[in-house]
């Protein structure tokens, strides 16, 4: 009789690469969530031996089984330490699905689930509440609720609340230009993911990108049509909506011939998207010619090398690695590179560089208590280098950071890479922008509010202001920063 398994046949995970992992443990120490339990089933050796017994005949889905999953944070550390080279991250990619198409989560869970895909994915309903969200945030609601203790009782949502960056509404309704000529002699036409949570919370970044990109002889084309790359989706197992969003996004970028993100968590699902739709006949060439093209922004910037004069930036910088760009793209080097370039800027390297901040996509808001242990150890980390500042790729560390930063009392800002090159390319006494928990009573993100600060310096602009991006003050579209 023919028995089935707790995979169904669709892409189970496979069982030559299970068979890779020779037991040999050196991955448990970067495991964040073994460091955190000492549970074998919550370490990348654990999970392998229960996709293992998911493959044995008569075996279902078990509950136990899918809370290991769920733990797992998917920030790749267990590849970059596996000496066998265990492809744990083709493995878990695999897993998810499987665990979403069979099993059947509460009916809270997946309300919770739709409610983070509906809001994140979609930068038009983020653009809709963010009226709301900087009343909010001018209010004293938020200092009542956090004195209440109201929020610990409902974490999942204590964690969204105070990860929410307080922007005000102007700064998340600005845009980027779809078209934006290179400074001097163009050297490649490349596409800009605007991205959803980044667009929205993070327009300064994208416009950072842009500056920075064009200055060094890019011209960028950053269509808003592009709403999302699925990457939270992929990461959380929901496949088919994830290539729907994919499918747009590469007929969007089709004539380009890079595609730059600023955003790791992106980055690493756009450069995988040739491997998920290998088998989908209409789908699979276009699909790896442009995972083939995708290129972190920093990795694009050193590839090609600089063009546009560096200024001296004065500012001593820890580097957080974004799992999914040290670990799961494999860029470590680059990001650093393009900073020892900026004169008189230090790097410092935290302890544990390998272990994740917990922000892991949305885990840290379907997983909040282990979301927070991780950033609080993060923050410590960082705190102990004595940076003035962090330096961080991807807006979900930003975020976690951030938080818990302030949750330990400092306020240290967190900037993307390419701000402190913008900065520099600028001759700028301090970078364009960056995240800080507004005191009370501000009610806003504190624009520029580092090291160096000078209210009302716009700084030069990039070879002539390219489209109106270069200006310092304002987006391209003229809009003044908060
Ligand atoms: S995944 Fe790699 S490092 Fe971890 S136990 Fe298996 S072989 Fe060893
Ligand atoms: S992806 Fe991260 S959390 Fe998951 S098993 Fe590997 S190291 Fe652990």
């Amino acid at each position: 009789m023919f028995e089935t398994t707790a995979f169904d046949a669709h892409h189970p995970p496979d069982q030559d690469l299970i068979d890779d992992c020779v037991h040999c443990g050196f991955c448990l120490p970067t495991c964040p969530t073994y460091v955190l339990w000492g549970e074998e089933m919550d370490s990348p050796r654990g999970r392998i031996v229960l996709m293992d017994r998911g493959l044995d005949p008569g075996s279902d889905m078990s509950a136990e089984m899918v809370t290991h999953f769920d733990r797992c944070l998917g920030c790749m550390a267990c590849v970059t330490a596996c000496p066998s080279g265990v492809q744990y991250d083709k493995l878990i990619e695999a897993t998810r699905p499987q665990v979403e198409r069979n099993h059947h989560r509460s009916l809270s869970e997946r309300l919770w689930r739709s409610v983070l895909f509906a809001a994140f994915t979609h930068p038009a309903r983020l653009r809709a509440v963010a009226p709301l969200l900087a009343a909010y945030r001018r209010s004293g609601v938020p200092a009542a609720l956090g004195a209440s203790g109201l929020l610990d009782r409902f974490p999942r949502l204590g964690a969204m609340e105070r990860l929410t960056p307080p922007v005000s509404a102007g700064a998340m309704t600005r845009r980027l230009p779809e078209l934006i000529p290179a400074a001097g002699v163009k050297r490649a036409r490349v596409g800009l993911l605007q991205g959803c949570v980044q667009r929205v919370f993070f327009h300064h970044v994208n416009e950072a990108t842009v500056r920075v990109l064009v200055a060094d002889g890019f011209e960028v084309v950053a269509p808003a049509s592009v709403r999302c790359c699925g990457a939270l989706m992929l990461h959380s197992g929901y496949e088919a909506k994830s290539f729907a969003l994919a499918k747009k996004m590469i007929r969007a970028f089709e004539d380009c011939d890079y595609v730059a993100v600023n955003a790791a968590g992106c980055g690493s699902s756009m450069k995988d998207y040739g491997h998920l739709m290998r088998d989908d006949p209409e789908w699979s060439t276009a699909a790896q010619a442009f995972s083939d093209k995708v290129r972190d922004v920093t990795e694009l910037l050193e590839d090609f090398g600089p063009v546009a004069e560096r200024h001296p930036v004065p500012l001593t910088i820890a580097y957080h690695d974004a799992c999914h760009l040290a670990h799961a793209q494999g860029v470590r080097s680059q990001p650093r590179d393009l900073l020892r370039r900026i004169p008189e800027l230090g790097l410092t390297e935290p302890a544990e560089w390998e272990v994740c901040c917990g922000s892991a996509g949305i885990y840290n808001l379907l997983q909040p208590e282990a979301g927070a242990e991780l950033g609080r150890r993060k923050a410590a980390n960082l705190l102990a280098t004595k940076a003035q500042a962090v330096a961080a790729g991807n807006p979900g560390c930003t975020l976690q950071i951030t938080r818990h930063l302030e949750e330990q009392g400092e306020e240290i800002p967190v900037y993307h890479p390419v701000e402190l090159l913008d900065m520099s390319i600028r001759g700028a006494s301090r970078p364009d922008s960056s995240i800080r928990r507004a005191s009370a009573g501000d009610g806003a993100h504190r624009a520029g509010a580092g090291p160096g600060d000078r209210e009302g310096d716009d700084g030069p602009t990039p070879e002539g202001g390219a489209g109106g991006v270069g200006r310092r003050r304002g987006s391209p579209t003229g809009e003044e920063r908060p």
